[in-house]
């Protein structure tokens, strides 16, 4: 007989519901990814996954077909807050969606109101434990995501003592990204009379935090590469935290981010005019030549193209693309920046168009369907990054053949192997976040894209390369199976 193990996954997004950023595409995908593990893996276990995140306005519920199965009482300081609970299910994965005052009252998913996002996500951390309480489904693990959801294992491991039904829960929160600790939130906190952390080895700011307090009560801390969690111990990385980081290494790992396979797969790709994979590499061209003439570059088609496609955020390192390419202007290449976000970096790269007439295009907006033109048809994907918790970019750029040109930091660390003069890696790593050290990967790659058979080699070689969730999926099952069998001892 098999025995279930059990896992709450909880939230802020989740595509295809609702997504803003990487953590949509990880909690749309990891779930699902569980459920498909086969039974030479599960062993003696049955996993029953459920998803749950806020019923925001915007949410795209059509899929879900939901159904309200519960009402809830938030408590608010002496008051409550209601709370409805809808059920669906995505596939053969079960969706919870949370309704509420203040999650109705928020248009997006973030806002740059951190009090109201704060009071959100307080009343959703909340509610979704009011779901554990009251609903007659209980999860062994409780496996929360960033700050917004951090504080549900907080205030679960707060009543741990008194509320019997979260006596054996074990909890994991994974990290996808540190700097977000949830400042700007402390009112809310207070108002929903969440109790600060306890934890001396906490420094004194970080108590009233909503991620640090999750990290600090959680049983398990999971940053999204294995590189990421060595890097959060160095004072570069650590946000402050390093020391607690330190002190908790042996709750502490790193599991690689997959990648959504099925739609980033540029045989099957519906976005571009040219389907291809590694034996028909050729086909990328027709795809270079349709992206050279809708963007009006007006270079050879043996220029290669240069492309980012990514937030516009320092954490991203756009201004040293921007004054890479200036350093390189005498080499011959292309190159294309798809972003937005903020309004300096976008001017930035609307100035560097003006330099670089014909030449160089930035495209200021948000658009998916372009991102898949520009990953098929590029040659060189430039990733600067300043840090990169795991990186989801240059996972896609390698499977479309695209090289990347990254910073050997996080997740580009482990997902990118470094190729030598003679021996074809992956990709181009770099140590520094400068623009020289950019310039100086992006010349020896342009070197490199001269020698055709080498440089197939190395598109070859990134395009073989699994990038799927089935391994990291069977790494967070292995976790599982590690904390129910602790708890059961
Ligand atoms: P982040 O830190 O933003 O999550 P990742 O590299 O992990 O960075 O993921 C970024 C994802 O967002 C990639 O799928 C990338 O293609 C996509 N993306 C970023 N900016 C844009 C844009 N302007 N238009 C379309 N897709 C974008």
């Amino acid at each position: 007989m098999k025995s279930s193990l059990r896992v709450l996954f909880i939230a802020s997004e989740a595509e295809p519901l609702v997504k803003v950023g990487g953590l949509g595409d990880v909690a749309g995908a990891l779930p699902q990814a569980l459920l498909d593990l086969p039974t030479t893996t599960t062993g003696n276990y049955k996993l029953d996954v459920r998803l749950c995140i806020p019923f925001y306005p915007c949410i795209n519920a059509e899929a879900l077909n939901p159904n309200k199965i519960l009402n809830l009482k938030v408590k608010k300081g002496s008051s409550y807050e209601s709370a409805e609970v809808f059920q669906g299910e995505l596939g053969n994965l079960p969706v919870y969606l949370i309704k509420g005052p203040p999650i109705n009252s928020s248009g997006n998913v973030y806002s740059l109101d951190t009090r109201m996002d704060g009071e959100k996500f307080a009343f959703f951390s909340l509610a979704a434990l009011e779901l554990i309480k009251s609903g007659d489904w209980k999860p062994d693990i409780l496996h929360a995501n960033d700050w917004h959801t951090a504080l549900a294992i907080h205030c679960l491991h707060s009543q741990q003592k008194v509320e019997k039904s979260f006596k054996k829960i074990s909890t994991i929160v994974t990290l996808h990204n540190l700097p977000f600790m949830g400042a700007g939130t402390e009112a809310a906190l207070v108002e929903y009379k969440i109790p600060p952390s306890l934890d001396p080895n906490l420094p004194k700011w970080a108590r009233t935090l909503p991620l640090p307090m999750g990290l600090s009560a959680a049983d398990r801390i999971v940053a999204v590469s294995p590189n990421y969690a060595k890097e959060l111990l160095t004072a570069e990385f650590g946000n402050d935290l390093q020391s607690f980081f330190k002190l908790n290494q042996e709750k502490l790992s790193g599991i690689i981010n997959g990648l959504d396979t099925k739609t980033w797969n540029p045989f099957s790709d519906k976005y571009i005019l040219q389907n291809y994979n590694f034996m028909t590499l050729e086909g990328k061209k027709l795809n270079k030549v349709q992206v050279l003439k809708s963007h009006h570059l007006t270079g050879s088609i043996k220029a290669p193209l240069l492309i980012s496609i990514s937030r516009m955020d320092q954490q991203k390192g756009i201004d040293i693309i921007l004054d890479a390419l200036r350093k390189i202007a005498k080499y011959r290449w292309q190159a294309i920046v798809l972003g937005s976000g903020n309004p300096k970096l976008e001017k930035a790269n609307k100035a560097l168009e003006k330099e670089f007439p014909g030449r160089f295009r930035a495209i200021v907006k948000y658009d998916p369907a372009l991102s898949h033109q520009l990953y098929s048809a590029a040659d060189i994907y430039m990733m600067p990054s300043r840090y990169e918790p795991c990186g989801l970019s240059q996972l896609i750029a390698m499977n479309y053949g695209c090289i990347p040109v990254a910073r050997n930091t996080g997740g580009l660390h482990d997902t990118i192997r470094q190729t030598y003069p003679n021996r074809p890696g992956t990709g181009f790593l770099f140590q520094k976040a400068t623009p020289d050290a950019l310039a100086e990967k992006l010349v020896e790659s342009l070197s490199a894209i001269k020698n055709k058979p080498f440089w197939t080699r190395i598109q070859k070689n990134a395009m073989q390369k699994d990038f799927s969730w089935k391994v990291s999926a069977a790494a967070y099952f292995d976790l599982y199976r590690q904390l129910v069998e602790k708890e059961n001892l």
